[in-house]
């Protein structure tokens, strides 16, 4: 999906979902999506349209930024530094160039009816507060309803949505919502357990506190027994 352009530019363009035309369609993707869900996203596909990542402004920025704390930005060991920090946001940000759902497309008829879930799924992502990051692993469940996804791609979605600056609750509906809206499962359960450099390296400076979010859907939400089975398969060792 990524195509580099002009490289020694330093800046690159990728394709994204255009959110104005992606709004009306959206709710034609939806109707249709539950009926016939294996129909490859040719829809979302050819609204994609572009965007950039500016490497240029990243990097003039991160100068700013050394001269404004008292650095030299043209001494030897800072001299590609502006260069590489435009790159490494350029990486931990690209989910916002990408539709985390399109992992979603191809689901497979399974007449399976009980947990799916795939846990301890590692990520980094950022604060959007702070641009820090904020690590962990996210647990993904859901019960089918008629067809399933392959499982790597739960890894993959929450892969692609780390890779953006938020907050860790954001984090967890939107990832709940992907799946809730393209598998059309009869429950979703995201459980995300992280800790937050702004919390450990900074501020209060608490070292090994765990940020705990959860979001559930369907099934998950309604069904106490449905929601205790999947805390204890969470929670069953290895
Ligand atoms: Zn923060």
């Amino acid at each position: 999906m990524i195509r580099y352009l002009h490289k020694e530019e330093m800046r690159y363009r990728m394709s994204i979902a255009c959110h104005d035309t992606l709004a009306d369609s959206d709710d034609l993707v939806a109707q249709d999506r539950c009926v016939s869900s294996n129909e490859p996203g040719d829809v979302r596909r050819t609204l994609l349209a572009e965007s950039t990542i500016d490497f240029a402004a990243i990097t003039v920025a991160v100068r700013t930024i050394l001269k404004a704390v008292g650095e030299d930005p043209d001494r030897d060991g800072l001299l590609e530094t502006p260069r590489r920090v435009a790159k490494m946001y350029a990486e931990m940000f690209s989910g916002l160039q990408q539709d985390p759902g399109r992992h979603l497309e191809v689901t497979f008829e399974e007449s399976y009816d009980e947990i799916v879930l795939v846990r301890d799924i590692p990520f980094t992502s950022m604060c959007e507060h702070h641009l820090l990051p904020f690590r962990g692993v996210a647990h993904v469940a859901y019960i089918p309803n008629g067809r399933v996804t392959g499982l790597s791609k739960l890894a993959r979605v929450v892969e692609e949505v780390s890779r953006r600056p938020q907050v860790q609750e954001r984090m967890t509906q939107t990832i709940a919502d992907l799946i809730e809206d393209r598998l059309c499962s009869r429950a979703v359960g995201v459980i995300i357990k992280a800790e937050h450099s702004c919390m450990s390296i900074r501020g209060v400076r608490k070292t090994g506190s765990l940020t705990v979010t959860s979001t559930m859907r369907g099934a998950f939400r309604s069904d106490p027994a449905s929601r205790a089975e999947l805390m204890s398969l969470i929670n069953m060792p290895n």
